[in-house]
């Protein structure tokens, strides 16, 4: 079958022929790939900044934000049949027994660094015309949700980021026996990047009734602004608002959450938040640039507002069966936003360009057209 990988020694990215999956494993399923997004990851796969293959192997196959249709269950299959729609979860737990996150189904919190990620690090992604699967590391979608599935994985890192906000939130003694629901609604939350992270999360704190204003280098009128405006959220541009009028602009910033892989405006923004504010990130940054800061003031007005800055990579479990809703939920609040989030869609040979180029909110690789 084709599939699109990686050469890390010759650093070429190109279509490859690679041997069919198979059942291995009575809880394998076996998935035809029907979409798969790119994202800012697979440009700095394509640009080789990281990643690597699977042991013993040449090559990576990429693709990480897949949905696909079952095409064959093994014998010890339970909740998933041919037909249905699913979703796969991208990292895969390390082997070592010390690992409490890996040993408990927390992989997202492994402690040994020896994880694998799908299609990013020593496991083959989902770039493919079909691949395998452990049952347990795939989540059904509704068929209603075959036009905007592929947003599931991205979104799964809002969710986690949310999780992050409110468990952290109840060391406030006044919230410390609220629910998540009463944790959100109502905050005053910034969201820093109009990427489809930045948007998926914008759209989030917008059903847990937060205020929500998107902070992002797109004119106002742009599509991204107009996409903010249509969740009831607010849009500033970075051309018009620079990030010192930012705070006294939304009053107060309670919650941020970070999508936008920007160091500068990271430490800004921390240094202008809000009394016991909480600031969660999750933008990587390729960089390895240098910032010259005026470390007094920042660390101090850590310390004076109880501010914490919370990093997050990758999703759990529950972070995925919560997508699976929420994006349900999306899709019955704003159905048109949620379409428009998918700008463009291409042929697997296109993939390395695209992610190497992204202009677009979130462009995929189309293995078989909407019909
Ligand atoms: C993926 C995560 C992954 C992270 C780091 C992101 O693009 O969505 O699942 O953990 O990259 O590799």
């Amino acid at each position: 079958m084709k599939a699109v990988a990686a050469f890390h020694a010759s650093r070429e990215v190109r279509v490859v022929r690679h041997p069919e999956p198979r059942l291995s494993h009575p809880t394998s399923v076996l998935v035809t790939t029907l979409e798969v997004g790119v994202c800012g990851t697979d440009g700095e796969l394509c640009a080789f900044h990281f990643g690597y293959a699977p042991a013993g192997e040449d090559y990576l196959i990429l693709g990480h934000e897949a949905l696909g249709v079952v095409e064959a269950v093994g014998e010890g299959v339970q909740g998933l049949a041919p037909g249905d729609l699913v979703i796969p979860s991208v990292r895969r737990p390390c082997p070592e027994a010390r690992c409490p996150a890996c040993r408990s189904g927390a992989q997202d919190y492994c402690v040994t660094g020896r994880y694998t990620e799908r299609g990013i690090f020593g496991a083959h992604g989902f770039l493919s015309e079909r691949f395998a699967e452990n049952e347990r590391y795939l989540y059904r979608i509704p068929v209603e949700l075959r036009a905007s599935g592929v947003l599931v994985e991205p979104l799964t890192i809002a969710e986690k980021g949310l999780r992050q906000y409110v468990s952290i939130q109840r060391r406030l003694p006044w919230l410390r026996d609220a629910d998540d629901r009463e944790i959100l609604r109502g905050r005053r939350a910034l969201v820093l990047g109009a990427g489809p992270v930045g948007l998926l999360a914008a759209m989030l704190l917008r059903l847990r009734q937060c205020e929500v204003t998107v902070y992002s280098r797109e004119e106002e009128g742009s599509n991204r602004g107009a996409l903010v405006r249509e969740i009831g959220a607010t849009y500033i541009s970075a051309r018009d608002v620079p990030v010192d009028a930012l705070a006294e602009r939304i009053g107060g910033i309670e919650l941020v959450y970070e999508a936008a892989g920007a160091p500068a405006l990271t430490l800004a923004v921390v240094e202008r938040m809000g009394p016991n504010g909480v600031f969660i990130l999750t933008g990587a940054t390729g960089g390895g640039g240098r910032l010259e800061v005026g470390a007094d003031a920042l660390l101090n007005r850590m310390v004076g507002g109880n501010l914490v800055l919370a990093g997050t990579v990758n999703a759990s479990h529950d972070d995925f069966t919560a997508a699976v809703e929420d994006l349900a939920a999306f899709d019955a609040a704003w159905p048109q936003a949620l379409r428009r989030m998918i700008t463009g869609r291409y042929p697997m040979e296109a993939f390395a360009e695209r992610a190497l180029n992204r202009t677009g909110i979130k462009e995929i690789i189309d293995f078989a057209p909407v019909s």
